[in-house]
């Protein structure tokens, strides 16, 4: 069975696809950001999955890939457009070229026009087409720089994409306004500057007076998506906080699992965020813990000594992960939540106060 997730980064509006085979556990990332790196990771350890490819559909121009963040932690391989420019990547892709994950793949069509090397992925059975930037939902690329060609783009979107099968579902790089999935047979008929009887030249003279600003990100990005989105100072991209090995989950926080706990106890603090009757109740609880109810912590934030780690506490980990939202807002930025809460800390054998037996 194929897995599929579709992920968006809200500053950039870019979407990334996550492609896997359920029966090898292989899988593929389209376009990542450098800035999810942490949440796409985070959602291939919690789904099993082994990431063979990131894949890029162009250099772009308004946000840094994630694919040598990624590579570094999982070995993954980077794969970019041929004619793209990049350094750094492990395979140049062009058209007809074939990416396998397990038991599929996706076909490499050349689509240029928003730029000279973007690439639309299609899946084995031509259900699901990924057209990067070439054509979004009901709109566009625009052509007016990184060699952007109107009357290419045109080109590339009914000769590779409008051919594919009419139900074919097609994913875009981008939306700004929340839509997600067209269709081949919806983009044909309803697309306004390419579908329908539009003809070639309209659409030039269309795209050629869009008069858009200069985007915001791409002095930036373009250098840094050359490189594959390796950073100039690689240490200061590094996923790991210092005071302890956490893990980062796709709900987006940062966890500590009972034994890591049990080794830096002596150098955090830690609060217990259930209500008095449960600290003191058949659970009981962490030796050197400080009782500060959830609902008063926002109001006794405070208290806390801002120079040491905080690490939350709850029964099964819910109440100590909201916990970690209100810390944060009160400018705490080295804190985590104790996995599974007193109920794995107990279930583990570590030691509690209190409690029955
Ligand atoms: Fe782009």
């Amino acid at each position: 069975m194929l897995i599929f997730r579709q992920l968006v980064d809200p500053p950039s509006s870019t979407y990334t696809y996550l492609l896997a085979d359920s029966r090898t556990s292989q899988a593929v990332l389209i376009d990542t950001v450098f800035e999810q790196a942490r949440r796409d990771a985070a959602l291939l350890g919690e789904l099993g999955l082994q990431l063979c490819y990131t894949l890029e559909t162009h250099t772009h121009a308004d946000h840094v890939t994630g694919a040598w963040m990624l590579k570094r932690q999982f070995g993954s391989r980077i794969a970019v457009p041929s004619s793209g420019g990049a350094t750094g990547a492990d395979r140049g892709l062009a058209h007809g070229d074939r990416i396998d994950f397990g038991g599929r793949h996706l076909t490499v069509r050349a689509t240029p026009g928003h730029t000279d090397g973007c690439l639309t992925f299609v899946l084995d059975d031509e259900t699901m087409a990924f057209t990067g930037d070439c054509l979004l939902i009901r709109g566009t690329g625009r052509t007016d720089f990184q060699q952007g060609d109107a009357r290419r783009l045109y080109q590339s979107v009914h000769l590779q994409i409008f051919s594919l099968p009419q139900d074919c579902l097609l994913y875009p790089g981008h939306d700004y306004r929340g839509l997600t999935v067209t269709s081949v047979r919806e983009e044909r008929r309803f697309n306004p500057r390419l579908g329908g009887q539009i003809s070639e030249d309209d659409f030039a003279g269309y795209m050629n007076n869009l008069n858009l600003p200069h985007p915001k990100q791409i002095d930036v990005a373009v250098p840094a998506n050359l490189v594959c989105g390796r950073p100039d100072n690689e240490q200061m991209s590094s996923n790991a906080a210092a005071w302890a090995p956490l893990t980062y989950t796709f709900a987006g926080i940062w966890e500590i699992q009972p034994q890591s706990l049990e080794e830096v106890a002596g150098r955090v603090q830690i609060v217990d965020v259930r209500e008095a009757t449960e600290f003191d109740g058949p659970l009981g609880h962490i030796d050197s813990a400080r009782l500060i109810p959830l609902g008063e912590l926002a109001s006794r934030a405070a208290t806390l000594d801002r120079s040491r780690p905080v690490v939350t506490v709850c029964r099964a980990g819910g109440r100590s992960a909201q916990a970690l939202v209100i810390l944060h807002k009160a400018g705490f930025t080295e804190c985590a939540n104790l996995a599974g809460g007193m109920l794995r800390w107990r279930a583990d054998g570590y030691r509690v106060v209190g409690g029955s037996a």
